[in-house]
C-alpha cells in the first residue's frame, strides 16, 4: 500500500474511500482558492516543460533539493496515482457526478482543448464545481462547439475510459489539496507534465499503481502488440523464446497493456505480493 493508503485510507486503497471525495472538503475556502488557481492556466505552466529540462543542468545537490521540495509540495496540494480501469469503475460506482473537461496539461503543451480529464464529486448537482468555475479566467474550458461541463453517466464515463485505454492512455487519480480527490485523468508521456516530471525527470508527482503486471508465457503468442501500449517502456521481448516479459521495476501497474493482448496473457497482481517491487512507488 502506498503512503497515501496509510495516511488517508486506513491501510486500504485511499482513492476508494468515499470520504476523500466529500462535498464538505470541497467547501473549504482555501481548497476552493487552490482549485480556481489551478484551473486558470498561466504562462508559467507552458514554460514548465522547458524548466524541467533545465533542471538536469543544475549541480546534483541542487537537483535533488529541487526534486525533494517539489514532491513534498505536490503531495500536499496536487498529487496523483496510477490506477487500472477496474478501480476507476469502483470509483464511478460511488461518486454521483462525473463531468468531462479539457485537460489543462494538454492545453499548456499543445494549445488544444483535448477532453481527457474528468472531475468527479459526491456533490450530486456538481453545483460546487460549477460555482468554482463561474468567474475564473479559464477560457480554455470552453470549446467552440461544446459546453465546458459535459456531464456523463457512469456508463458513458466508463466507456470513454475504455476508449482512452485503447489509445494507450494511462488512468490516474488526482488530489486538489490532499486528501480531497477531485479528478481522474488519462495520461501519456508526451503531453502529461506530471508523468513527464515523474518518469523523465525523477521529480515524483504521482505514485505507481497498487499493482504490477505479469505475462503468462504459456498464453503469450509473441505478437508484441502490448509493447506499443506501455507508456513506461516496461515490456520487453525475448528473441530466444519469442515471448513478451514485464520489467517489474519499470512497470507502473496501469494495466493498459492488457487492452492490446488478444491472448489475454497479461494480468495485474497486487504490488504488495511481489516482493521485488512491493515498496517501489
Ligand atoms: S500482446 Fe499478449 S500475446 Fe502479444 S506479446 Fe504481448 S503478452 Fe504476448
Ligand atoms: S507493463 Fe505495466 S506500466 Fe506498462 S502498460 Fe502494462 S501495466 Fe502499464
Amino acid at each position: 500500500m502506498c503512503e497515501f493508503c496509510h495516511k488517508h485510507g486506513e491501510g486500504k486503497k485511499w482513492y476508494l474511500e468515499a470520504k476523500n471525495y466529500a462535498a464538505d472538503l470541497l467547501s473549504d475556502v482555501k481548497r476552493q482558492e487552490f482549485i480556481r488557481g489551478f484551473m486558470s492556466p498561466s504562462d508559467d505552466l507552458s514554460e514548465a516543460p522547458g524548466k524541467l529540462e533545465q533542471l538536469h543542468k543544475a549541480p546534483a545537490l541542487i537537483q535533488s533539493t529541487i526534486r525533494r521540495t517539489a514532491t513534498a509540495k505536490a503531495k500536499k496540494e496536487h498529487f496523483g496515482q496510477v490506477l487500472p480501469i477496474e478501480d476507476v469503475a469502483e470509483i464511478f460506482d460511488f461518486v454521483n457526478s462525473i463531468v468531462r473537461i479539457p485537460c489543462i496539461c494538454r492545453y499548456a503543451t499543445l494549445g488544444e482543448r483535448a477532453r481527457y480529464c474528468y472531475s468527479i464529486t459526491l456533490d450530486a448537482t456538481a453545483k460546487k464545481w460549477a460555482e468554482l468555475f463561474g468567474d475564473i479566467d479559464a477560457s480554455y474550458l470552453y470549446g467552440p462547439d461544446m459546453s465546458a461541463h459535459e456531464q456523463l453517466t457512469k456508463e458513458q464515463a466508463l466507456q470513454a475510459f475504455a476508449e482512452h485505454e485503447k489509445e494507450g492512455l494511462c488512468h490516474s487519480v488526482w488530489t486538489f489539496v490532499t486528501p480531497f480527490i477531485g479528478g481522474l485523468c488519462n495520461c501519456d508521456r508526451v503531453d502529461c507534465m506530471a508523468m513527464q516530471a515523474t518518469v523523465n525527470h525523477g521529480m515524483k508527482m504521482m505514485f505507481r499503481a497498487e499493482y504490477v503486471a505479469a505475462v503468462d508465457k504459456d498464453a503469450c503468442s509473441g505478437c508484441r502488440a502490448c509493447m506499443r501500449m506501455c507508456q513506461f517502456g516496461a515490456l520487453g521481448f525475448s528473441a530466444a523464446t519469442r515471448k513478451a516479459a514485464v520489467d517489474q521495476r519499470a512497470c507502473y501497474g496501469c494495466g493498459v497493456c492488457r487492452a492490446a493482448c488478444a491472448k489475454k496473457a497479461i494480468a495485474l497482481r497486487p504490488r504488495r505480493e511481489v516482493a521485488a517491487v512491493a515498496d517501489l512507488w
